[in-house]
């Protein structure tokens, strides 16, 4: 399979997912990783269509910029973990930063986006339950970070985002992304929360019934990464 037929065969699985759980399709966007995929990869999938994507290292997100500049409306979410010394070079870079997990970065966002004069979508990761992860802040942390005082014109926090723990039936992970649905309804609901970003390659069919608006599929789109 090329990868414009995986884009189109998961294009399909997203519809009929969104329809199973009577929601507007095009409320779900496709978010393809391609975190350790070479940039012509990206190119294929761009000319299939394809316009959001997830990049997990910094160093490796720049190179990419730079080598696909070409391709202007390339929306690129941060979906890596990201250290605060960091953040100033990618701030005015990306569509979306989906990692923010502590007051420290969040500020840091703040600072470096008003710095760049470059307004920026946040998403909060959360860790939900007894995740091993160690990245996202727990549910009492989000309060905190959701703070009006930690909003600015150039930080808008427009969602949440989980990494749930892997479960070989992906109906499994089920829970955890109700739970992060949940806990955007005690936040303020939709209309001040819009995003989940939610669901892998096993489990994004899962996460759409439960939500999900970004999805962020890497394997199934691209096969296996290289090591
Ligand atoms: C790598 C990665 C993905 C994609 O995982 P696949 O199983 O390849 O679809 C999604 N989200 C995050 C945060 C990732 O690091």
């Amino acid at each position: 399979m090329t990868i414009a037929e995986n884009l189109h065969a998961i294009g399909k699985r997203i519809v009929n997912a969104a329809e199973r759980a009577d929601r507007d399709p095009s409320t779900v966007r496709l978010v393809a990783v391609s975190k350790r995929h070479p940039p012509e990869a990206i190119r294929e999938a761009y000319e299939a269509g394809q316009r959001h994507f997830g990049e997990n290292y910094v160093q490796e997100l720049l190179a990419k910029q730079e080598e696909l500049a070409d391709l202007e409306d390339l929306r690129w979410h941060f979906i890596g973990h990201l250290q605060t010394n960091k953040v100033k070079q990618i701030v005015d870079r990306v569509h979306v930063l989906e990692t923010i997990d502590s007051m420290r970065l969040l500020s840091e966002v703040k600072k470096r986006a008003g710095a760049a004069d470059s307004p920026v979508n946040v998403l909060l990761q959360v860790k939900i339950g007894e995740e091993e992860s160690k990245s996202g802040c727990s549910t009492e942390e989000l309060g905190e970070l959701l703070d009006v005082s930690c909003r600015s014109s150039f930080v808008k926090i427009k969602g949440l985002m989980v990494i749930p723990p892997f479960e070989l039936d992906a109906d499994d992970t089920r829970p955890y992304f109700r739970a992060l649905g949940e806990l955007r309804n005690r936040h303020g609901g939709v209309s001040s929360l819009p995003e989940l970003s939610m669901g892998m390659s096993h489990d994004f069919e899962v996460a759409i019934e439960e939500g999900a608006t970004f999805v962020r599929v890497g394997t199934a789109i691209f096969g296996p990464r290289r090591p």
